[in-house]
């Protein structure tokens, strides 16, 4: 019997893991997908906001703020990587000017540090290729970026090291609730008794409130964004978020440095009826390069490499939905976690502990919790030197296997088998960037599949690029003698 389930592997769902693994609890994560941080966690713009945007009082603004305070202890405990961009919010005439001092107002009301109104003369200096257009900047230093999936991956890690369980490919398909505790039905076959269960299934976690509840307070209204990524040799295009004003729409196209140097372009916002529906779209994407120039000058879409899109779980409840079922005790749901849901997760994860089940009444802390986990290092970050010394004592680091990143075979080696590792062209493409670069796997695909089957021993017939039914070939058609 588990204390506790975790429905959903997003940022939401292991931040929450890392967080409850600091407690005497039996508990266990089961996430849909071959891998943790596939949906929402892996299709964003990657910003921890400042808290500028959301209404005052509201539990968005409050986590928001207290979220992007503690990814700085999360840079410290889990090797995360964090890029101090600031961010600039820009207007372009008297009227927007009005809207920026009101969203100036609103940062101020909601205590985020250092906000500032600039002039474009001044705002210039930092950021030499701003739109002529632009009149007025509010700048929101303490904005960052980080690498989404690498923050999920060191929760969960983390969490696992002090004790949490996780399981991959594991749908929740039935909950039925019993005298005082829960049985969870798994690809609807196999059950697990646990007397409490932590819904953070993102654009799901409707449908999993129905399966306990009869009455669920929201609804998820799903919304589309679509991007452009733009070729990490274009790294210092522009040097903080740039953010339009927000409108009911969202906080509109964007111009967002990334930690690995490339700027994502985007996104739209369009409300869509299938929630699983991640493909782009010639209006979105159009939508995205109009609306990128009042941004900044000449936005080098000569150099895109990649598009896609992510579906927000926006929903009909105004503020994040964290609560308790009215119904069942021990159910605790997460509702409409859009952005600023990343920026605002490990906050919601100790809120929802603290505040909402309050564990610390109900299981002791475990005096052996270890809050560090260590990235491997990167070894194109080295020295000529150091690698020199490093190949010599692993010569596998000495095979390129992804020249556009200068990923090695070590480092993908080290990855198939690193306790959350994986046997997938997409998983291993998280964690190590093989594919993420100018030519998107199209040299590196084939030597990471050979990796993977030598490794684990497989056929390469059976080799996933990322869900287990997502194989790469069908049937060999030329067999040697
Ligand atoms: C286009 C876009 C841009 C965004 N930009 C930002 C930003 O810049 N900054 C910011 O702070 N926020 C941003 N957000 C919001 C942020 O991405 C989300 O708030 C955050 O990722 C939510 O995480 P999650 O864990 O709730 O959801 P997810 O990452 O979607 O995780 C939910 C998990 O539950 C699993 N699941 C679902 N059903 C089941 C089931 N039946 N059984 C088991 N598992 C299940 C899913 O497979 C999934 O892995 C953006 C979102 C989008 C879409």
């Amino acid at each position: 019997m588990y204390d506790y389930v975790i429905i959903g592997a997003g940022i939401i769902g292991t931040c929450v893991a890392r967080e409850l693994s600091r407690y005497s609890v039996k508990a266990i994560v089961l996430e849909k997908e071959n891998d943790v941080a596939n949906v929402q966690t892996l299709a964003n713009s990657a910003i921890i906001h400042s808290g500028h945007n959301p209404e005052p009082d509201s539990l968005k603004a409050k986590l928001n703020i207290w979220g992007n305070q503690l990814y700085d202890e999360l840079e410290q405990e889990l090797d995360i990587p964090l890029l101090r961009s600031g961010a600039y919010v820009v207007a372009h005439n008297e009227q927007e000017e009005a809207e920026l001092e009101k969203l100036y107002q609103n940062a101020l009301a909601n205590e985020v540090p250092d906000v500032a109104l600039l002039s474009f003369e001044e705002a210039v200096k930092t950021e030499p290729n701003l739109a002529r257009s632009i009149t007025k900047v509010l700048t929101l230093p303490t904005t960052k970026v980080t690498y989404p999936w690498e923050v999920a991956f060191a929760c969960m890690e983390n969490a696992m090291k002090n004790g949490m369980e996780f399981q991959k490919n594991a749908t929740v398909t039935k909950i039925e609730p019993k005298d005082d505790f829960y049985i969870i039905t798994v690809n609807n076959r196999q059950t697990i008794e646990t007397k409490a269960v932590i819904n953070a299934a993102g654009v799901a976690s409707d449908d999993i409130a129905a399966m306990i509840d009869k009455t669920v307070e929201f609804k998820i209204t799903p919304r589309k964004g679509e991007y452009f990524v733009l070729d990490n040799r274009m790294k210092g295009f522009v040097n903080h978020v740039l953010y339009p004003l927000p409108s009911e729409a969202g906080k509109g196209v964007l111009l967002t440095p990334q930690v690995h140097g490339e700027i994502l372009v985007g996104p739209n916002s369009v409300y869509v009826e299938d929630k699983y529906r991640t493909d782009v779209s010639f209006e979105g994407l159009n939508y995205v390069k109009a609306n990128a120039g009042a941004l900044a000058e000449n936005v080098p879409f000569h150099k895109i490499i990649r598009s896609f899109a992510g579906i927000r779980a926006t929903s009909t409840y105004d503020d994040f939905y964290i609560q308790e079922s009215k119904e069942h005790k021990g159910i605790f749901h997460f509702g409409g976690l859009e952005s600023p849901g990343l920026s605002a997760a490990p906050a919601i994860a100790k809120y929802l502990l603290r505040d909402v089940i309050h564990i610390e009444k109900l299981f002791p802390e475990k005096p052996d919790f270890d809050p560090i986990r260590k990235k491997k290092p990167e070894f194109h970050t080295f020295t000529l030197d150091e690698k020199r010394k490093l190949i010599e004592e692993y010569p596998t680091y000495g095979n390129i296997i992804c020249k556009c990143e200068q990923i090695t075979e070590k480092e993908i080696v080290d990855a198939i088998h690193a306790p959350l590792g994986s046997n997938t062209i997409k998983g291993l493409k998280k964690r190590t960037r093989a594919g993420a670069g100018l030519c998107q796997g199209g040299y590196c695909e084939e030597k990471v599949m050979k990796l993977i089957a030598r490794e684990t021993g497989v056929s390469p017939l059976t080799i996933a690029y990322d869900a287990t039914d997502s194989a790469l070939f069908l049937e060999e058609t030329k067999v040697e003698e």
